[in-house]
């Protein structure tokens, strides 16, 4: 098992700033042990389909881009590994459980149901093949991503972070907004706990701005990543930030759609608006320098 199953690391092109985003969910290299009983079309819509692509400028302004590269519904790093459906095991599982609302819809760690609310599989999983997955995909992802906000944090004194995703444009049956158009981003602070509320402003007014509508948690506050990394109080902010699938892709065929270029250009001038922020948080020079070599 090398890191290429499991992420791409995307380091900053020119000097490090203390910006670091992961995209957890637009993984498509499916494992063979998937075993999964749906089409993979049916399958492919819990993927956050082509968001590292939309990023992939933030290197280019000091930031470092962390990149799943296995499915979501293999197992997903934007939930608690407590976060355990029995109903999908033959056998007991041998640590403590505690499962979410969104386990008992079949879309905990390791998804039971897939789109349209089919059995994603035929069989019951053993505790030995999801434990595997937790130990090959899901603690490398999540070790990773500590060690660069932690390396950004000691260097810089504080560290900032944004958890990248797509939504439907339409929530479905399970989701908390059935049947209601959503706005072109979603941002997620849950309630203002998790970054410095400055930041999320900062970010919702520059989307304004180029002429998106931008909703503050709602339908999505933010789960298991940005609860786990952001600390305002400590100088680690951490915002979840949904786009809303329609404005770059195909939801049916899974293809970049026109709008995708658009989209990408105007991430990367948010990007750009972010760097200059943490700059001056951290008292780093606006101008480029070449600082690659200091690493970190
Ligand atoms: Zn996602």
């Amino acid at each position: 098992m090398t890191s290429l199953d499991v992420f791409i690391r995307h380091d900053p092109a020119g000097d490090t700033i203390p910006l670091v985003l992961d995209s957890p969910h637009s993984g498509t290299t499916y494992p063979q042990a998937f075993d999964h009983a749906p089409a993979r079309a049916i399958v492919r819509q819990a993927e956050d389909t082509h968001v590292a692509t939309l990023w992939r400028a933030a290197p280019s302004f000091g930031a470092t881009l962390l990149e799943a590269r296995f499915p979501r519904a293999f197992i997903d790093p934007n939930r608690g590994l407590d976060d355990v459906d029995p109903d999908l095991l033959a056998d007991p599982w041998p640590h403590p459980i505690a499962p979410s609302r969104k386990t008992m819809q079949g879309i905990g760690l390791v998804w039971r149901m897939a789109g349209d609310g089919v059995p994603m599989y035929a069989r019951k999983l053993t505790s030995t093949e999801v434990m595997a997955r937790i130990d090959h995909y899901w603690r490398p992802y999540h070790a990773e991503l500590d060690a660069l906000l932690d390396t950004r944090f000691i260097r810089f004194g504080s560290v900032w972070h944004i958890n990248c995703h797509s939504m439907p444009a339409v929530g479905d049956a399970r989701a908390d907004d059935p049947g209601r158009e959503r706005a072109d981003f979603v941002l997620g602070d849950r309630d203002g706990s998790t970054c410095e509320p400055g930041f999320t402003h900062l970010v919702a007014e520059t989307l304004r701005h180029m002429g998106y509508a931008v909703a503050i948690n709602d339908p999505y506050k933010g789960v298991e990543i940005v609860r786990k990394h952001g600390r305002p109080a400590e100088g680690r902010h951490s915002l979840q930030l949904e786009i809303k699938r329609t404005l770059y892709m195909d939801e049916q065929t899974f293809e970049p759609s026109a709008g995708f270029l658009r989209l990408e250009a105007d991430l990367a001038r948010l990007t750009a608006t972010i760097a200059t922020h943490i700059r001056e948080r951290v008292g780093i020079a606006p101008s480029r320098d070449t600082d690659a070599a200091s690493g970190a």
